[in-house]
């Protein structure tokens, strides 16, 4: 499932070939993915240029001429495959691919943009561009991890409230909007916490210092993003994942990287995996 640095590093791929460019024409190939489409979703992004392309949370945000927003969720599989008429490649590949092109935007200088979503856990809407706060996919999420409303005051008054484990507070979107379980899991090993421990009862230090972390793990992730990008582009233009090395997460048994001579474990927290290091991590 891709998380906030995935979904900002596909943002950064679509920005050169959709921000400020004309859609001359969009095809929509089923009536739905996850939620049905919106009514006459192929016209109304037809001929419109795109203001903007932004991003909420795990949600690409591209404003149109029109006044209206497309919101873009990638689900579990959802990628774009971007194909500019440049090489062969390209054309076989987007053939093959072509099954679960479900939404297809030409634009005007002949770029094809595919939505490619095979497992159709991804979704896209159409919202006036004033009130795309007020979007029921949008209206619950708390603050962005990377903007200036995410400070260490916040974030230590909201886990106050809270007795779920600090694994738990932290992936919940309401609090935070974005973080998923793989940076949640590296935060707090990053920050010495354990996933365990009760979010209210983390002092106010600690609590603090899980807010440059939050905001380096993602940078990191966004910057190894984009260095992917560069290579993914160079082979299939396809935008949507990359692997990253990470310090404790999918790293049972293994030795932590800090060297305290334990191993990396896992424990399973409302239903997802949480993996730590019992020494370094209180
Ligand atoms: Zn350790």
């Amino acid at each position: 499932m891709p998380e906030l640095p995935e979904v900002e590093t596909v943002r950064r791929g679509l920005q050169p070939v959709m921000e400020g460019r004309i859609i001359a024409r969009a095809d929509v190939n089923r009536p739905d993915l996850r939620w049905p489409f919106p009514d006459n979703m192929a016209e109304r992004l037809s001929g419109r240029t795109v203001m903007a392309l932004r991003r909420r949370s795990k949600y690409i945000l591209a404003d149109l001429d029109s006044g209206e927003t497309l919101i873009i969720h990638l689900g579990m599989s959802g990628r774009m495959q971007i194909d500019q008429h440049n090489s062969a490649k390209f054309h076989q590949e987007a053939a093959i691919l072509k099954k679960h092109d479900h939404v297809v935007f030409h634009m005007q200088d002949g770029t094809r943009i595919a939505f490619n979503d095979a497992r159709r856990f991804g979704a896209m809407d159409l919202t006036d561009t004033a009130g795309v706060e007020n979007h029921w996919l949008i209206n619950k999420l708390g603050p962005e991890p990377l903007g200036n409303a995410f400070d260490e005051t916040y974030l230590f008054e909201a886990l106050k409230k809270k007795s779920a484990p600090i694994k738990t507070a932290l992936l919940d979107q309401h609090i935070v909007a974005g973080l998923g379980n793989i940076y949640v899991c590296e935060v707090l090993f990053r920050t010495g916490i354990s996933p365990k421990r009760k979010a209210s009862n983390l002092s106010a230090t600690r609590a603090a210092s899980l807010v440059p972390a939050i905001r380096e793990v993602l940078n990191e992730a966004i910057e190894s993003g984009g260095s992917s990008l560069r290579d993914h582009r160079q082979t299939n233009g396809e935008l949507g994942y990359f692997q990253h090395n990470f310090a404790v997460y999918d790293r049972e048994g293994q030795h932590c990287s800090n060297d305290c001579g334990s191993k990396i474990f896992r424990v399973v927290q409302s239903g997802r995996s949480s993996f730590y290091c019992p020494k370094c991590q209180r």
